[in-house]
């Protein structure tokens, strides 16, 4: 966006190749066949409105992307049979109605125990009072003054819940209201997600690439930022291995725990920007996470869903099936009989090996779905990861947003505050663009306009409570 507009830019990336937590890289399966393994799935919402508009750069139809379909939500628990909220009318409150009325998880008995004055809470949705009146509290408490019967919790709250890389008992309820409003009760798209027909490299990360050296950007990988210091030239960036930079505006856009390294390593940078090195330094990591690729012989059921969140194991949270979802997975299955599945954990043990933790993940889709103690796993591409943001209760107040008090230094990224209902890789693009509105503000430009759902619930009234 800022190279589209004429300025100059360097793109500095620690990682080998573009993409962070959408990144990709090379494996060779045992049969010798080159591979791309991704960090993991990921569901491309429609009310992800900034997203697609900067994708619409790279594909205008988005054409890449297509409908993954349903997803169920399925436990071991033979009396809870799979749902699946996908098929919902989009219209909020409506949305909600025909989901009570639906879903066999809110029985009438069970409603009468539901306190409707928290449920409303989720309509009365407003980026100031709701942090006001429900930061201090966790998701977990929320839940259990909400009443709703343990089945609903835990086919409808808990899996989301663990999809933002937290546990209720660690999650803000304020977070947590938010989230309810931009993917349901405010979410005027539905349900529905869309994922890349072919891996991340090719449909995104190439043509992006491509897309900013057109417009005359530089992007550098496997340069890690490691010092900022301010001075009356801008900002200079000392750089791993390479030269330092110097720049008039700088966007830190990495991680929780880069943002962590570069501005703690920074000389003088809590005397530069006391607020930003304070709130930095008190920054909530999110909890350990597990993605596991398994290239397999054989494969499950014809019925199972290509994406399936799974509640009450205690490691498992989805499976996706990428033969059934992406066409170099879905090439090399046809090819070798077999099956590309991947499975996640968004909230793992934190005292279990990653051995222990894929096994126990296996053990577990035995249990949910038993033909796949049938497939033969050939080889496996897992890791475990500490980079997703925390939302711990009470910190809002402290979570620094776009613009900080380090004069010309703007922050992007999915753990950075705004007002704008996003989440994930929406936040992401949100503060990204926000970040760049900043600076074409300081060179005289015209900003981008940034396109959201409502940003307050049906029921937060006209003005702010
Ligand atoms: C398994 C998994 C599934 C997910 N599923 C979904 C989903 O379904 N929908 C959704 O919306 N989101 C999903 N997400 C979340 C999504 O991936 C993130 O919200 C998004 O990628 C955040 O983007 P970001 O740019 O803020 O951070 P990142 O993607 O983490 O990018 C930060 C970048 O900073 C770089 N960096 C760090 N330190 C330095 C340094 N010192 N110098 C230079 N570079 C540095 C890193 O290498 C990295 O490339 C999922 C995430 C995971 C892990």
């Amino acid at each position: 966006m800022l190279a589209e507009r004429g300025v100059s830019v360097e793109l500095l990336e620690a990682a080998p190749a573009l993409g962070g937590r959408l990144g990709t890289w090379p494996r060779t399966l045992p049969d010798g066949t080159p591979v791309t393994v991704e960090h993991g799935y990921h569901g491309f919402f429609r009310q992800y409105y900034t997203l697609r508009a900067i994708l619409r750069r790279i594909d205008p139809d988005l054409a890449f992307l297509h409908d993954v379909g349903g997803y169920p939500i399925e436990g071991r628990d033979p009396a809870w049979e799979p749902e699946d909220f996908t098929d919902l009318p989009r219209v909020p409150l409506a949305n909600l109605a025909a989901l009570v009325w639906k879903s066999p998880s809110f029985r009438l008995r069970d409603l009468r125990k539901v306190d409707a004055r928290e449920a409303l809470e989720m309509l009365r949705y407003d980026p100031v009072a709701t942090f006001a009146r429900h930061d201090h509290r966790t998701t977990a408490e929320l839940l259990d003054a909400l009443g709703f019967s343990e089945r609903g919790r835990a086919m409808l709250f808990e899996v989301f819940a663990h999809s933002f890389f937290n546990t209720e008992q660690r999650y803000s309820a304020a977070e947590f209201l938010a989230m309810c409003h931009f993917y349901f009760t405010g979410n005027p798209e539905g349900l529905g997600m869309d994922a890349p027909r072919d891996h991340y490299a090719t449909t995104l990360w190439e043509p992006l690439g491509r897309l900013l050296e057109k417009h005359g950007a530089t992007v550098t990988t496997g340069a890690r930022a490691t010092v900022v210091v301010n001075g009356p030239g801008g900002w200079s960036v000392g750089v791993d291995g390479g030269p330092t930079r110097t720049a008039r505006h700088l966007v830190v856009a990495t991680d929780v725990p880069g943002t962590r390294g570069l501005l703690g390593a920074s000389p003088g940078f809590a005397t530069t920007a006391p607020r930003l090195a304070a709130q930095v330094d008190r920054l909530p990591g999110g909890e350990p996470y597990v993605v596991a690729r398994l290239y397999c012989r054989g494969d499950v059921a014809a019925h199972r869903a290509a994406f399936t969140g799974v509640t009450r194991e205690r490691v498992l949270d989805s499976v996706t099936l990428f033969h059934r979802l992406e066409s170099e997975s879905a090439a090399w299955a046809r090819g070798a009989a077999g099956s590309v599945i991947e499975l996640h954990s968004y909230a793992c043990p934190h005292d279990a090996g990653l051995d222990d933790l894929v096994a126990a993940m296996r053990t577990e889709l035995v249990a949910l779905w038993p033909e796949f103690a049938d497939v033969e796993v050939l080889d496996t591409d897992a890791h475990r990861y500490t980079n997703a943001p925390g939302f711990d209760p009470g910190f809002h107040p402290h979570r620094p947003g776009v613009v900080t008090d380090a004069r010309g230094l703007r922050l992007a990224g999915d753990w950075v505050a705004s007002d704008v209902p996003s989440a994930l890789m929406e936040r992401a693009a949100v503060t990204g663009v926000l970040a760049a509105n900043d600076v074409l503000r300081e060179e005289g430009a015209a900003p981008e306009p940034i396109a959201s759902i409502a940003p307050r619930g049906v029921l937060a009234g006209r003005t702010r409570t």
